[in-house]
């Protein structure tokens, strides 16, 4: 452990997870398919859709918004949205001057309940030392080209606060039900190294 509320992750951790599994198994104090269940339920069930869900709402409901950013993990409980590591949410929202971006410098800090389980990149030692030194660059990367008059924030999670970013909603969504437009964002959008492009046209589903 470190003293600022990130867990630091030791050389080797999967190796080390892997050998506590099978420790805890063999004394016959853990459940092999109970553990499946929960990583599946945060990589492909709960995932990144519950956050789209928020963004939507906050989109479409002006009170509901101003909720979010005032105390995120309030609002996100008014929609059944709650679990480990979402405690202490924190809000961020994009305008056509500022773009926010988050990072966890030291370990992978991210908001389990709206986002699901960070994606490989997010923890990798590049985007965490990246983010904060050349966030213009490192968004670069990702195909996120900012006018220079943007603002950048970069926010840093840890234990004690976890950020999601509201992204900007897209040109040609007006009349689009709350559904319609959580199936427009996604998960980089809310981590904050994507924007949501406009929903193509014709594609009616
Ligand atoms: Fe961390």
């Amino acid at each position: 452990m470190t003293g600022n509320g990130h867990r630091t992750i030791p050389t080797g951790a999967a190796l080390r997870v892997k050998a506590l599994e099978a420790l805890l198994e063999e004394k016959g104090l853990v459940d092999p398919q109970a553990l499946d269940a929960i990583v599946d339920t945060y990589e492909t069930k709960v995932g990144p859709r519950n956050g789209a869900r928020v963004v939507a709402k906050a989109w479409t409901d002006p009170a509901f918004r101003k909720r979010l950013l005032a105390d995120a993990t309030a609002a996100v409980a008014e929609l059944g949205i709650a679990g480990p590591e979402g405690e202490h949410l924190v809000a961020v929202e994009n305008t056509p001057s500022v773009h926010n971006l988050i990072v966890c410098t030291l370990c992978s800090c991210y908001p389990w309940p709206v986002l699901g389980l960070p994606p490989v990149w997010y923890k990798s030692f590049a985007y965490r030392s990246r983010a904060v030194r050349d966030p213009r660059g490192l968004l670069r990367e990702f195909g996120l080209e900012l006018p220079d008059d943007v603002e950048i924030r970069v926010w840093d999670a840890s234990a004690e606060q976890r950020y999601m970013v509201i992204p900007e909603r897209p040109a040609g969504t007006v009349g689009m039900s709350e559904e319609e437009l959580a199936e427009l964002v996604t998960r980089d959008s809310m981590v904050g190294v994507a924007k949501i492009a406009p929903p193509a046209r014709g594609s009616s589903r």
